[in-house]
């Protein structure tokens, strides 16, 4: 190796684009742009092979070794795994009917938790079998002979948090609204929280026992936040309740039904354990206690578990009510014991055939997280467009704040209009005042952007956004936004890259390599020969072959370019048909402007 002094990473043969900027400990997004850069168009779960992957390396500052095959037999760390992708891979015909997540949010003292509570209370069939119920984060009841599933940590705090690590906590979100008080900002926030995750809402028009209740002007509300209640032809339920008078909550429950049927909550209940941990603590006499949301598969006593970077056999599973259970399939909240470390809320959860293995893959994960946690890849207008590039996104998700009422709508109205077919803006929030934690955390969990129109973020959320990777833009003018965002669409739509030849070779004699194949050996007559360049072999004035330079040679040494007047070997990919006196046309694709 002439060149690369970098430091050396082994690489399988092949391998996917986001494991290899694991590898490189860099985003995903920087390895498909150094790919870019050198005229391959690759997506994220595209497979290159070693040499690409090499010249990647090299450009990042490592010197790549091809990785003894022996090695590879040791544990196959992988992503974090995410129960969605989970049940994306299960049979469709394995799949069944599990009970719903429900979530609850709301405004500050709207009665989310003496909804909880009262909810809580309505299961009887559990009262009766005289167990006590337990705070574990999340319980069940019985409707109709049904199941549903309550998380009880209220606030979308801990739904976004979920949601920022790949989690989708909840299938449906009751948005409880106090009658006598309306929408209010955190009703606003939870309204973008729930509809960022596509998740259904169903209103809890809460305190209609008090006599100052209007539940006619919170509709009116709801309507304009785009909650349009279904007696006045919308399709969101709103349903009137007292949680302290425990009045509406069979009502509540029926229609927590209703919507279930209606959104076909599933999972393969005999397929692969997955689910995310609820919320986990270190108790001086049990050790750590988890409490596990079940989401795919049924999680068993004696598994061995992995929760983000902390690992263990399972010795002991409680449900809500404190009783042993042996067995938790899908949608079931249960109390594990027997992990090494406190896991964090929100981590995924996953099933591994051995202690052995999953104390491995806790110990890749403690890695990764580490490594990751230096310096968060910030989600940019130019990463966006990458994304879109690489067929990861379809629309452009943004979060707008301005300082009054009247700027923010027309700021709506023409980053709407600026809307096409290919690429949908999807404005998740809009509001009122500073940018906020709250902001920044949607932000987060659904990776879009912030618009800050004459409004600021004190010095400590802007250190928040960067730790997290959320880019917050801040404009005073509307059409400087609108351009920018115009100009971010334009880049998505254009093609960005412009062929341009570094130079022409000739074929002179040709030689055979039994590792690399058929070598062009030639002489350089125009330009540079570049290493991570693509080649045209031309054949008199036809194009018989083109493919990127798989290999290049400078007397014996892998070099990177080589300038005219110069010899070289030059390799093709998947050609070895050279023929003495072809022309071969050395180019890279480069980004306009
Ligand atoms: P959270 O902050 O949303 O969890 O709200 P809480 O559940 O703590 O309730 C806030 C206050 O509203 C408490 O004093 C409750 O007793 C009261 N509250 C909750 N629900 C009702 C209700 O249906 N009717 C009345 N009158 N008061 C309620």
């Amino acid at each position: 190796m002439a060149e690369s002094t970098g430091k050396i990473i082994e690489l399988p043969a092949n391998i996917v684009v986001r494991d290899l900027a694991t590898e490189l400990g860099v985003s995903s997004i920087q390895i498909i742009k150094t790919l870019m850069a050198n005229g391959v168009m690759a997506n994220i779960n595209q497979q290159i092979d070693f040499e690409t992957a090499a010249v990647v390396a090299s450009e990042l500052g490592f010197e790549a070794r091809i990785k003894d095959l022996e090695e590879e037999k040791v544990v196959d760390v992988g992503e974090l795994p995410d129960w969605r992708q989970k049940i994306m891979d299960e049979d469709p015909s394995k799949l069944v009917t599990r009970p719903p997540v429900v979530t609850i949010l709301g405004h500050v003292d709207h009665g989310k938790t003496t909804l909880l509570d009262a909810i809580r209370h309505t299961d009887v069939a559990g009262g009766e079998a005289g167990g006590i119920t337990q705070h574990i984060g999340a319980y069940q009841v019985e409707h109709k002979g049904r199941t549903i599933t309550f998380l009880d940590t209220p606030g979308h705090a801990a739904f976004t948090a979920m949601r920022a690590r790949g989690a989708q906590g909840a299938d449906i979100v009751i948005l409880v609204v106090a009658a006598d008080d309306g929408v209010m900002p955190q009703t606003k926030e939870a309204i973008a929280h729930a509809k960022a995750a596509k998740v259904p809402i169903i209103v809890a028009l809460n305190k209609i026992d008090r006599p100052n209740a209007n539940p006619d002007y919170v509709k009116h509300q709801l309507a304009d936040n785009g909650l349009q209640p279904d007696d006045w032809e919308g399709d969101t339920m709103v349903v009137p309740v007292s949680a302290k008078q425990r009045l509406g909550l069979e009502d509540l429950l029926e229609a927590i039904l209703l919507v279930t049927d209606h959104v076909e909550i599933k999972a393969n209940p005999q397929g692969t354990v997955a689910g995310t941990v609820i919320e986990a603590e270190m108790d001086k006499a049990k050790g750590v206690v988890a409490t596990f949301l079940v989401q795919n598969g049924t999680l068993q006593m004696g598994d061995a578990v992995v929760a983000g970077s902390s690992s263990g056999k399972l010795r002991a599973m409680l449900d809500h009510r404190g009783k042993m259970i042996h067995k938790a399939g899908p949608a079931t909240p249960v109390r594990v014991m027997g992990l090494n470390e406190v896991p964090s809320a929100g981590d995924i959860f996953s099933v591994y055939p051995s202690e052995k293995e999953a104390r491995a893959i806790a110990e890749a994960n403690r890695a990764k997280m580490k490594a990751g946690s230096d310096a968060a890849p910030k989600t940019t207008l130019e990463d966006i467009f990458e994304k879109f590039k690489a067929g990861e996104v379809k629309e452009l998700p943004l979060i707008v704040k301005a300082d009054v009422q009247g700027s923010l709508e027309p700021i709506i109205n023409s980053v709407e209009d600026l809307n096409c077919e290919e690429i949908k803006i999807n404005i998740l929030h809009s509001g009122t005042g500073e940018i906020t934690e709250t902001d920044v955390n949607l932000a987060e969990a659904s990776k879009a952007i912030i618009i800050g129109f004459n409004v600021t973020a004190d010095p400590a959320i802007q250190k928040l956004a960067d730790s997290k990777g959320v880019s917050i833009r801040k404009y005073a003018i509307i059409y400087r936004l609108t351009e920018d965002i115009d100009k971010a669409l334009k880049g998505m739509l254009a093609p960005e890259f412009n062929e341009v030849i570094t130079g022409t070779a000739a074929v002179q004699a040709v030689f055979h390599i039994s590792k690399l194949g058929n070598i062009a050996g030639c002489k350089v007559l125009k330009g540079e020969i570049r290493r991570n360049g693509k080649m045209r072999v031309k054949r008199g004035d036809k194009v018989v072959f083109e493919n990127e330079v798989s290999s290049l040679k400078h007397e014996k040494e892998d070099v990177r370019e080589v300038r005219q007047g110069f010899e070289c070997g030059i390799g093709v990919r998947n050609f070895d048909t050279f023929v003495v006196g072809d022309i071969l046309e050395c180019y890279v694709m480069e980004k306009v402007g």
